[in-house]
């Protein structure tokens, strides 16, 4: 073997961008532990059927984008392209043992076989939350207040909320009626990826990307103008409490998901520095028909998920300086009695919560603090005879090379001040 690259449109996680994207991951669950969700994972593989099902037959994830293979008792199984689907499956299975409405966060992979580019990966980390059993619009605005919070907290400037509601059951039928008549009169001049098969899913045409099917589209119906009385108190009541949250919004008409299954809810964060097609940061919005459609009872829920990668790769573009990964203290030993006293010291340190490291063998001065450097620690704890003897320990910080002499005993408070 001579190629050590990871496979196609998968990245390994390595310091720096480790450090950050588990700085990411930390973040994005504290964040979620004080809105009151809980962890919620599920494996990384499920039954096809689930996404099939749970994601939807006609959509491109389940066509062509998901990791399926056959185990050895010739099980059809797919490594995990979304979070929603497993997190409702695994739901309906212990229902009765949670509360109701019942919050989930995870950060974990997902899965898909996409062409890959900058921002578009095989592999990902996806930070996503769930609120299941509730049609209540509060819990909309707070999924939402909670990603724009996540976002805006990491350092994202530069992004719009799209926000829509697509109706239900009741009123979407009307809509997707008034839509198909629209486009029945300029199918023609659709793309030609649409012109030919926009009947299967009307909705879908005005969220494509293709000039075409913009300009065709320009005054199509819009769902807001069709939504029952209920549908449409909900969406002023979710936009009533982003506005007490202080959340600005865009209504986007064109933000549609063209399931069933979703409901009322559509929304999108929107990078204004990343490109058109990898211009989402964060992608959700309702899905009260989810439930019914993996075969369980009819249970609501609102949920979203956001690409930690991607958010990176935002940053950076933003100009954003990554909290750098907390720093640490080398202790440097000189000769065989200072070595168990720096191993002791070590020791406390850790205790103390910090940071610590020393050599595993003995090193001349100028090695030890060459690994000191590298290791990523801002100060070395030096130990030698003299400082032995004196019960002090030299400490020196690595970026300038200023050193003052600290009692052993107070080397931690030291660090922390
Ligand atoms: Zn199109
Ligand atoms: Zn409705």
């Amino acid at each position: 073997m001579t190629d050590f690259s990871p496979p196609r449109g998968t990245q390994d996680l390595f310091p720096p961008t480790s450090d950050r994207i588990e700085r990411l991951r930390r973040d994005a669950s504290a964040l979620a532990r004080t809105y009151g969700f809980r962890p919620a994972e599920t494996p990384a593989f499920e039954h096809t059927d689930l996404f099939v099902r749970g994601v939807g037959e006609s959509t491109d994830v389940v066509t062509k984008e998901m990791y399926t293979f056959e185990d050895k008792g010739g099980r059809s199984l797919t490594l995990r392209p979304e979070g929603t689907a497993p997190v409702v499956r695994a739901y309906l299975n212990v229902r009765q043992s949670l509360p109701t409405p019942f919050k989930a966060y995870y950060v974990v992979p997902m899965f898909r076989h996409e062409r890959p580019q900058a921002g578009r990966m095989r592999q990902h980390t996806q930070f996503g939350v769930e609120i299941i059993g509730t049609t209540a619009p509060a819990a909309d605005a707070e999924v939402i207040a909670l990603a724009d919070s996540f976002l805006r907290g990491r350092g994202i400037e530069r992004m719009t909320l799209h926000l829509n509601s697509i109706g239900d059951e009741k009123c979407r039928p009307a809509y997707r009626e008034a839509l198909t008549a629209f486009i029945e009169e300029r199918s023609d001049r659709l793309c030609s990826e649409h012109r030919e098969r926009w009947k299967t899913n009307p909705l879908r045409v005005l969220d494509c990307k293709r000039e075409e099917c913009r300009t065709a589209t320009e005054d199509a119906p819009r769902s807001i103008d069709h939504l029952c009385e209920e549908c449409r108190s909900h969406f002023e009541t979710v936009q009533e409490g982003l506005r007490e949250e202080g959340v600005a919004l865009q209504v986007d008409h064109r933000l549609v998901r063209g399931l069933d299954y979703y409901t009322r809810t559509a929304f999108e964060f929107v990078s204004e520095v990343l490109g058109p097609t990898q211009s989402t940061l964060c992608g959700g919005g309702r899905y009260d028909g989810l439930a019914e459609a993996l075969g369980g009872e009819p249970t609501p829920g609102i949920g979203f998920g956001l690409g930690l990668e991607r958010l990176l790769i935002a940053l950076e573009q933003e100009g954003v300086a990554l909290p750098e990964p907390e720093a640490g203290v080398f202790v440097v030993a000189l000769g065989e009695a200072a070595r168990s006293e720096a191993r002791a010291l070590v020791r406390a340190l850790r205790e103390e919560g910090l940071i610590a490291e020393t050599a595993y063998e003995d090193r001349p001065l100028k090695a030890q603090l060459k690994m000191a450097d590298r290791s990523g620690a801002r100060s070395a704890a030096i130990l030698g005879e003299k400082e032995l003897a004196e019960g002090v320990v030299t400490m020196r910080r690595l970026t300038d090379g200023q050193q003052e002499t600290v009692k052993a005993s107070e080397v931690g408070s030291w660090l922390k001040g």
